[in-house]
């Protein structure tokens, strides 16, 4: 192994595709941060009973999915699988949702880590933009947090992806239905640990991906036929008010999730460019969390979109973000003197707002130049001693090669007025 390598199911960030990145998260943040939502940080790591309890003990994500450790003093953490617990056991520790002021909306983007089996689209950390309301039940809700992920994706310029739409029953219906999943699935021909799950966590018999299992899933009962008539009247009105917003979607009466909070409205955004990691991003309705954690009632909905696979999903439709240059001008200072004072320029510059770089080094003018090419800058300042005596520094636009002298002391009025 090489001493320089990332671990397994991990990769860097580097620019320039970094930049990406960066823009990712800003425009799926962009719709929230104008509608309500406050930035909330929460550790990398948490209790690993805040996992346990929150996202389900039967879960893969618990069972298999998990980076659990002891520490020297004897706690037990996780690194964090993903990012509706820990916000709700945030916002609970912090009274958020006592200020009378519901519901409390919030949005993070960071760093989730899973031991999965590596491959494109599937990472062992990998990162995530999310968004929680917490303690409201409203369908306006549900559907403000589809149409605001829709506007994200739209911004970017993604065409190709699809919602994905159902409910899951609150806990008057679901344990019907469960119960009568139970009946159906226990009379199939199933391995052993498809039997063990269909004690514990029924619905995710439906989600399993292998053919042998979904053929026998045909005529399985739908949980639509036993939503009660609270879910019934919720979820028509989430799917007519996304009609109303002009987003569209499509029923999806198998989709359960991975996640055992979730109640009523769950959804999903699959991208058909990806091959089988296909979902960006999914969320939906956990009305039981908080309760599930040892707080309140307090009926939250949110969502989280993947950084990573939203990137491929540019890739894929053949996008390219329109991200200007990191750098305006480029600083090339001929000689000792020069450089002491086009460096003081740069740093006027930048403090004026331009994006300025300089030849580090005392690199010759050939490489220097090349640097400054390389740098994407649009401008090249050039100083010699000559050029200094005379009070004067070159401005150079590096596309047409065309080159002026410009006062000394007229550099930042003069870069502005060159750069338009
Ligand atoms: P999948 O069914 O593909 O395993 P998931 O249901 O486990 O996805 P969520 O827990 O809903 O995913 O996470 C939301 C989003 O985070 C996903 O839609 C995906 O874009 C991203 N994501 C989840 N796990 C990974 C991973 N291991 N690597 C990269 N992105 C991931
Ligand atoms: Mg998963």
């Amino acid at each position: 192994m090489s001493t320089f390598q990332a671990p397994k199911g991990t990769y860097d960030l580097i620019p320039p595709n970094s930049a990406t990145y960066l823009a990712v998260r800003e425009a799926i943040s962009v719709p929230l941060r104008n509608s309500g939502y406050g930035y909330i940080e929460t550790p990398g790591f948490e209790n690993v009973e805040l996992f346990a309890r929150g996202v389900g003990e039967s879960t893969d994500i618990v069972t298999k999915e998990m980076y659990a450790f002891e520490t020297k003093g004897g706690d037990k953490l996780a690194l964090r699988p993903e990012g509706t617990a820990s916000v709700l056991r945030a916002a609970l520790e912090a009274n958020l949702h006592k200020g009378g002021n519901l519901p409390v909306k919030l949005w993070y983007s960071g760093s989730y880590y899973r031991y999965e089996r590596p491959q494109k689209g599937r990472y062992r950390h990998f990162s995530q933009v999310g968004a929680e309301a917490i303690g409201a039940e409203d369908p306006a809700l549900d559907a403000e947090l589809i149409i605001l992920a829709h506007q994200a994706y739209r911004s970017l310029g993604l065409r190709d992806f699809r919602i994905l739409l159902n409910s899951l029953g609150d806990k008057e219906c679901r344990p019907v239905y469960r119960a009568a999943l139970q009946d159906f699935l226990r009379g199939l021909q199933l391995d052993e640990d498809t039997r063990r799950r269909i004690e514990i966590n029924p619905l995710r018999v439906l989600d399993d991906k292998r053919e042998a299992v979904q053929e026998q899933l045909i005529g399985a009962p739908m949980l639509r036929d036993y939503l009660c008539e609270a879910c019934k009247t919720y979820h028509e009105q989430v799917r007519e008010l996304l009609t109303a917003a002009g987003v569209a979607f499509e029923d999806d009466p198998k989709l359960v999730r991975g996640l055992d909070y979730y109640t009523r409205t769950t959804f999903e955004f699959v991208h058909d460019g990806l091959g089988s990691q296909s979902a960006v991003g999914g969320g939906g309705r956990y009305d039981g969390l908080s309760e599930m954690i040892g707080g309140p009632v307090l009926p939250s909905v949110g969502w989280a979109l993947g950084v990573d696979r939203t990137v491929l999903a540019l890739e894929a439709e053949g996008i390219t973000l329109d991200i200007p240059a990191a750098t305006a001008v480029y600083a090339v200072p001929l000689g000792e003197e020069a450089r002491r004072v086009l460096f003081g320029k740069v740093t006027e510059l930048r403090r004026a707002g331009v994006a300025t770089d300089f030849a580090y080094g005392g690199k010759g003018l050939k490489n220097a130049m090349k640097s400054a090419n390389r740098s994407g800058a649009r401008l090249a300042l050039v100083a010699g001693e000559r050029d200094l005596a005379e009070g004067v520094v070159q401005l150079k636009d590096l596309a047409s090669g065309e080159q002026t002298p410009i006062a000394l002391d007229a550099v930042v009025d003069e870069v502005r007025r060159a750069l338009g």
